[in-house]
C-alpha cells in the first residue's frame, strides 16, 4: 500500500492523498501548486523581501524570539503532527522537531547580529594610503527551499533561521510526505509576526521543486538524496543561481581498540537507529579491530535486544516514515544475506505492527560487495565489520561515494583527533554519534557525492547573503592617468623592474 498517491490531477495541478505509517489511515489531502502559483508566490515573496531588509538586524531578531515563543506555545500540536505524519518516536519528536529549532533560532536570533556586522578593513600595499573598504552582508532576495521527510520542521527552521536573519524571503518546497507540518510552520511565522507573504510554502512533489528552481529565486537551499542533489544542481547552473546541497551519507564509525566499549555501543545503538534510521548523518557502517570485535557485538546486540518498538510509537524506535524507504532497506537486507550476511537482531519487517515497521537490526559478517555497505540504506539497521586494525578501518571508512559525517571512539583523545583527520568526510565526531549539525559552531556539509558547500553557524547564515565590497577613495586629488605616452608606458615598466624585481619591495609593496 503506498503511502503517498497521486488521485487526481489536472493540468499541472495534482491532489493527493497522505496516509500516516504507523496506523496507515489518511491524515489528509492536498493540492500541488502549479508552476503560475510557484511564480507569483516568488513575486509576493519579493515584495515582503524589499520590507524585511528595512528591518534592522536586532528587530529581526525580536520577530525570531517571538518564534521561538509561539514554537514553545504549539509543541504539542508540533509534536502530535509530526507524529502522524513520520510515525517517529514521541522522544524524538521532541528532540528533534521542538527543541532543536528551539536551539536553532534562537542561535540566530543571539549571534546573527554579530555574524553580520559590516566589516571595516585597511587595504594592503600601497592602497592602504588611499582607500577604506567597508564589507556589507546583503541579502540575496528570495531563497527557493526544498526539504525532505525526516526532520519536516527541524530541517526547515534551520535554514529558515539564517535566511530571514539575513534578510531574506523564503519559498518553501516541503516534502511531498510532508505537507502539514509546513503548513504548522506558515501558521506559527504568521502569528510571530514576520511581514506577510515573507515565508510560503508551495506544496507538491518533485515536479514542483523544479518549477521553484526555475522560478526566479536568488539562491536554492536543498536538502535531499544524492540522485535528486544532481538534478538540483544541473538546474541552478542552469539558471546561474548558488546553491548549497546537502545529500545522503553512508557514515562510518570506527571502534578503536582502547575504546570504552559500552560507551561506544551505545553509540552504535543511537546512532544507528534515532530517527528509525532515517538520520542523514546516522551510522551506518561500523568497523572494529579484531581483538575487541565479538564483546563489542555482544554489546550491540544486548542494548538493541533492549528497545522498544511500540504501535504508538511511544518506544525508542519509531515507524518507517515512507513506504518507499521501507523498500530500499529490505532489498539491502536481502542483498546482503544473499550475499553471506548474518543477521543477530531483527532483520525483517514487523508484520505483527498495522503500520510499517522495521525493527533494529544487527547485522555482521559484512563486507563492500553488499548494497548494505556502499549505498545509503537510512533505516534502523547497523552492520558490523571485523578489521585486522585501526588501520584498515580508516581505508574502509574512506572506501565509500559518500562523506557526510563519521564516528571514531578511543580512550585517547589526541589519538583520536589525528586519526579524524584522515577520514575523507564533511565532519567527524570522537567518542560521540555525529551531531556536528547540531553545533552551529562547526561548517555543515558533506564532500564527495554527499554535498556540495557548508552550512550553519557564521559561514551558514554568510551563505545567505552577497557580501558586498563599497571601496571609498579618501584621496583629495584628481586621480589623472591620460594622456597615455611612451614615457608614461616607459615609467610603468620601470617602476614594475623597481618593485618586484626587488624581494624586499615587492614584499612590502603588497
Ligand atoms: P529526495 O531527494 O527524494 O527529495 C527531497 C526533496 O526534493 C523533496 O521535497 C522532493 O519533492 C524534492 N524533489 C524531488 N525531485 C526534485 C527535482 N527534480 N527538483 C527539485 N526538487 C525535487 O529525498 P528524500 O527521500 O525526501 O529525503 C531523504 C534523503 O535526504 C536521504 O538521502 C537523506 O540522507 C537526505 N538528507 C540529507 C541531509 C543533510 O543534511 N545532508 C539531511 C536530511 C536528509
Amino acid at each position: 500500500m503506498a503511502l503517498f498517491e497521486e488521485i487526481s490531477s489536472e493540468s499541472d495541478r495534482r491532489r493527493f492523498n497522505i496516509k500516516s505509517p504507523v496506523t496507515l489511515e489518511s491524515i489528509g489531502e492536498f493540492e500541488s501548486a502549479t508552476t503560475e502559483e510557484v511564480i507569483a508566490a516568488v513575486g509576493r515573496a519579493r515584495k515582503a523581501q524589499r520590507e524585511w531588509a528595512q528591518f534592522s538586524l536586532a528587530d529581526r531578531a525580536k520577530v525570531l524570539w517571538r518564534w521561538v515563543d509561539a514554537i514553545v506555545e504549539r509543541q504539542d500540536d508540533i509534536i502530535e503532527l509530526v507524529m502522524k505524519e513520520t510515525g517517529k518516536a514521541r522522544n524524538e519528536a521532541i528532540a528533534m522537531e521542538v527543541m532543536a529549532p528551539c536551539m536553532q533560532i534562537s542561535h540566530y536570533a543571539k549571534r546573527g547580529a554579530k555574524y553580520l556586522r559590516t566589516q571595516k578593513r585597511r587595504p594592503t600595499g600601497v592602497m592602504r594610503f588611499s582607500k577604506k573598504v567597508s564589507l556589507v552582508y546583503q541579502p540575496l532576495g528570495v531563497i527557493g527551499l526544498i526539504t525532505p521527510w525526516n526532520g519536516p520542521i527541524a530541517l526547515v527552521t534551520n535554514p529558515l533561521a539564517q535566511a530571514f536573519m539575513a534578510g531574506n524571503a523564503v519559498v518553501h518546497k516541503p516534502s511531498e510526505v510532508t505537507p502539514f507540518s509546513a503548513i504548522l510552520l506558515e501558521e506559527l511565522t504568521q502569528s510571530a509576526g514576520f511581514p506577510e507573504d515573507l515565508y510560503q510554502v508551495v506544496q507538491g512533489d518533485g515536479a514542483t521543486g523544479a518549477a521553484l528552481i526555475d522560478s526566479g529565486v536568488d539562491k536554492i537551499s536543498f536538502t535531499g538524496s544524492v540522485a535528486t542533489g544532481r538534478k538540483v544542481g544541473e538546474a541552478c547552473g542552469r539558471n546561474l543561481i548558488p546553491v548549497t546541497l546537502e545529500l545522503g551519507g553512508k557514515d562510518a564509525m570506527i571502534v578503536c581498540a582502547d575504546a570504552d566499549l559500552d560507551r561506544a555501543a551505545d553509540g552504535a545503538v543511537r546512532g544507528s537507529f534515532f530517527n528509525s534510521g532515517h538520520y542523514c548523518c546516522g551510522t551506518e557502517r561500523i568497523y572494529v579491530p579484531e581483538p575487541i570485535y565479538e564483546s563489542f557485538v555482544e554489546k550491540v546486540v544486548a542494548k538493541t535486544k533492549a528497545l522498544k518498538q511500540t504501535e504508538a510509537c511511544d518506544g525508542d524506535v519509531g515507524a518507517i516514515f515512507w513506504d518507499k524507504q521501507m523498500d530500499i532497506i529490505e532489498s539491502h537486507m536481502a542483498d546482503a544475506k544473499a550475499k553471506g550476511a548474518k543477521v543477530l537482531v531483527g532483520g525483517e519487517r514487523d508484520r505483527s505492527l498495522p503500520g510499517y515497521f522495521f525493527p533494529p537490526t544487527v547485522v555482521v559478517d559484512v563486507d563492500h560487495e553488499m548494497d548494505l555497505m556502499r549505498r545509503e540504506t537510512f533505516g534502523p539497521v547497523v552492520a558490523i565489520q571485523k578489521v585486522r586494525d585501526e588501520q584498515e578501518a580508516i581505508s574502509l571508512a574512506n572506501d565509500s561515494d559518500y562523506g557526510l559525517s563519521g564516528n571514531l571512539w578511543t580512550r585517547d583523545l589526541a589519538k583520536g583527533e589525528a586519526l579524524a583527520e584522515q577520514i575523507v568526510t564533511g565532519s567527524v565526531c570522537v567518542n560521540d554519534i555525529a551531531v556536528t549539525y547540531g553545533i552551529p559552531e562547526a561548517p555543515f556539509g558533506g564532500r564527495k557525492a554527499s554535498g556540495v558547500g557548508q552550512v550553519n553557524g557564521e559561514t551558514g547564515i554568510r551563505g545567505y547573503c552577497h557580501l558586498h565590497p563599497i571601496i571609498i577613495d579618501t584621496g583629495k586629488k584628481a586621480q589623472g592617468g591620460y594622456p597615455y605616452t611612451r614615457e608614461t608606458a616607459a615609467g610603468l615598466q620601470k617602476l614594475i623592474r623597481t618593485v618586484f624585481g626587488n624581494r624586499l619591495l615587492r614584499w612590502l609593496f603588497v
